[in-house]
């Protein structure tokens, strides 16, 4: 009997919930670990709490003399609350979070005076070890330092012992080695452009800012059963398993109710969120069996940002307790749904008005349709980019899958706005007349309803919908740092703007137009430029796949190919005009992103390979030994008549002996490959050969394992199964 298999199935049938009770109510314990706008009124001086809240609303440079003050409070309040240790946080380029504890804890040079201590530079400087972390190139390894800065927009907050110090990660040279700097680089720059625009609206915005609601799927295995699947473990991901005779079929999961251990666990999970001042709100059952959902209330970009980060990280610390483990990986899991990662994006103003919401005055709804035609032309003009921005290994397994969004880049609005935007499409070019503009104030601009209703009924097929009062980026994979896709999003849409305001001020200097005047004009040519960007039918489908080619979209099925816009003129240059990314640093995180694929299909091939040979062969064997015994006795006792009585178990050792010859096969072919593969130089045609030469043997392999695995006794077979899996809860 294969001991690590059912040992874990022993393990986890006899699990019980863990027992969990809260210790206070939501809303008292929100943010009681966050260095916020409460804990600083407390613990700073009137000084330093305006210096934190300048830098915060104005960008301000924080002084070294008040980051002493701001350090001493922030201290304080840690070592209150039991705090020991510090740590800058931050979000290299692989994606993760990542910290380096410091204790809370000098001595005097000679040797006396143990103090706590820490001041404005351990505050607003850190230097980890930066050579560890990819970098593309951008520092030779013998200059690899880098350091981490204090990011005052996200606040301080206290994990377990240690104060972290949300922070971005810099190279010596001053480019951006994290996520977070070209964030907010792009953030500044959409409110720079939507502030502008927004004037012809309202005088008063002097801010906007980009809110993110993000919602997170993911599955949660019995962690015994996780941890005997060694691919789940290296991967991420199941790299063999037969579908499980019942999946998804019934939808018996879907918005059923939560099983008793995973709904303990969230509850543990929210209270950690809750100290944490993450909002989670939303927690359900996915598609997919053990697997869920969970969501927030929105919030400033960078914040929701790093919110997210740091409640992934949560989510698995927390699941030790129970004993799960969390999957993030969008696709864990053959024949059932993969899990996403769905970024409900929209622009708020500092007056309080949300600008992707249509509203009730004809004024307010112009501004509304600045924005939201502007959004989709920038979507329009920048498919392929924004499509990069999602591209990772494991999200291919998803985009094109036949379940989640498409590759395809498309946009759906519904049919009220579809009909709006055909509407506006035939506004007389030039000066309208006042009966015209009176005309499509009232009937046009002014009757789209505040709620719009037929967005209830979403098209679930689409990567970039609007569903009533802001868009959802839906294509977004489940294990990805929002970051790059937020980045791509604001950062076209802010170009976008600044080409509007542009092209809108021409019209009104040389066609001496009014400033309505000039509005329509402008938005009534995107409507015309954008149509091929704008799909309400069926993504999934064959038909949309056809159309899309014909007109011209792209539809970039891996990564290697995806990534390529990320390197055009174009983006170089939008993102290097925005002031987001130079070309060093929009070429070094390319190279990074190739890389990192390649890595990731190098692992699972030498997984795959591995366990094809480790577990599956020597189990086909030993079963197949079991049959050969089986024929013998048969021959013994039958004589020449056993060939017509062990028929079947003959086939069946033949049969087994083609799938063994298969996965061999295969496996040497797969690796000869890799040998070839390894050997290119540059990392696009590296990445290019992982995809298109060694990644396609997995689906063979994989399909003599999975054959076997149905022919193979069951209590021989080592490998977890898929049932197993994903119905144990
Ligand atoms: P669903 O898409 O599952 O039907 P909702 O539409 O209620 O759910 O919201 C999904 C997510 O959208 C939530 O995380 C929510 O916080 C977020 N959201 C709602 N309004 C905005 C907004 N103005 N900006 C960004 N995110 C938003
Ligand atoms: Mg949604």
């Amino acid at each position: 009997m294969s001991t690590l298999r059912f040992q874990a199935l022993q393990e986890a049938s006899t699990r019980k919930p863990v027992h969990f009770e809260e210790i206070d109510r939501k809303s008292n314990l929100f943010g009681s670990n966050v260095f916020n706008e409460k804990a600083m009124k407390q613990y700073l001086t009137s000084d330093a709490l305006k210096g934190v809240r300048d830098a915060i609303q104005h960008g301000t440079k924080i002084e070294r003399k008040l980051a002493d003050y701001i350090a001493m409070g922030m201290k304080e309040w840690a070592l209150a609350k039991g705090v020991t240790h510090y740590t800058h946080w931050f979000q290299p380029l692989t994606g993760t979070t990542a910290e380096k504890h410091d204790a809370f804890f000098e001595i005097s040079y000679d040797g006396s005076d143990p103090v706590e201590k820490f001041g404005g530079a351990q505050l607003v400087q850190q230097e980890p070890d930066a050579s560890s972390f990819p970098n593309g190139g951008i520092r030779n390894t013998f200059e690899a330092r880098g350091y981490t800065a204090w990011d005052p927009t996200s606040p301080a907050f206290i994990y377990g012992t240690t104060l972290c110090i949300p922070t971005v990660f810099i190279a010596y040279t001053g480019e951006a080695l994290d996520n977070k700097i070209p964030l907010l680089r792009a953030l500044s720059a959409i409110d720079e452009a939507a502030t502008e625009v927004c004037k012809y609206f309202d005088k008063n915005v002097k801010k906007v800012t980009a809110t993110l609601g993000w919602e997170q799927e993911y599955f949660l295995i019995d962690k015994a059963l996780a941890n005997s699947r060694p691919d789940l473990m290296m991967t991420g991901r199941t790299l063999l398993g037969h579908t499980s005779a019942k999946g998804q079929q019934l939808d018996d999961h879907y918005f059923g109710s939560i099983p008793t251990r995973a709904l303990t666990y969230m509850r543990d999970l929210e209270q950690e969120c809750m100290l944490l001042g993450i909002p989670v709100k939303t927690r359900h059952n996915e598609v997919a069996p053990n697997q869920f959902e969970l969501a927030p209330i929105f919030e400033e970009t960078n914040l929701a940002v790093d919110h997210n980060s740091l409640l992934m990280d949560v989510m698995q610390r927390v699941a030790e307790r129970h004993d799960f483990k969390v999957l993030f990986h969008e696709k864990p899991f053959k024949g059932v749904n993969g899990s996403g990662k769905h970024n409900n994006w929209s622009l708020a103003t500092d007056t309080g008005v949300n600008l992707l919401s249509p509203s009730k005055t004809p004024m307010s709804n112009l501004q509304f349709l600045t924005f939201f035609i502007n959004t989709i032309k920038a979507v329009n003009d920048n498919e392929t980019l924004l499509r990069a921005s999602i591209a990772t290994a494991s999200n291919d397994h998803r985009l094109g899958a036949n379940e989640a969004p498409p590759a395809i880049m498309s946009v759906f609005i519904g049919a009220q706005l579809t009909k709006v935007l055909s509407e506006l499409e035939s506004v007389t070019t030039g000066k309208l007349s006042p009966e015209e503009k009176t005309d499509l104030k009232l009937n046009v601009v002014g009757k789209i309803p505040d709620v719009l209703l037929d967005n209830t009924d979403r098209n679930r097929t689409s990567p970039f919908a609007f569903t009533g009062n802001k868009f959802e980026f839906r294509a977004v994979g489940s294990n990805s740092n929002c970051s790059n896709a937020m980045t791509t999003l604001n950062a076209i849409v802010a170009k976008q703007l600044i080409d509007f305001k542009n092209e809108v001020e021409n019209l009104i200097d040389s066609k001496d137009m009014k400033k309505d005047d000039a509005i329509f004009n402008v938005l009534r040519e995107y409507i015309k430029q954008s149509k091929k960007i704008l799909f309400e039918g069926d993504g999934y489908s064959e038909a949309w796949e056809k159309e899309a080619a014909k007109r011209g979209l792209s539809n970039f099925k891996t990564t290697p190919e995806a990534i390529k816009a990320k390197v055009s003129k174009q983006a170089l240059d939008l993102f290097e005009k925005l002031g987001i990314f130079n070309h060093v640093e929009a070429e070094a995180r390319y190279e990074i992103e190739l890389e990192e694929y390649t890595k990731k299909i190098q692992i699972e091939g030498r997984v795959l390979g591995d366990i094809a040979r480790n577990h599956v062969i020597p189990t086909a064997i030993r079963y197949q030994n079991t049959l050969i015994e089986n024929v013998k006795g048969l021959k013994e006792i039958f004589g020449k008549d056993f060939e017509t009585i062990a028929k079947e178990q003959i086939v069946l050792i033949k049969e087994i002996s083609g799938h063994i010859e298969g996965i061999n096969s295969k496996v040497l072919a797969m690796t000869n490959e890799r040998k070839k593969a390894n050997q290119l130089t540059d990392a696009q045609k590296m990445a290019e050969a992982y995809c298109n030469k060694v990644k396609p043997y997995f689906e063979d392999i994989r399909t003599h394992s999975d054959k076997l695995e149905l022919l193979v006794d069951d209590e021989t077979w080592t490998l977890t199964k898929y049932r197993e899996l994903l119905f144990t809860k």
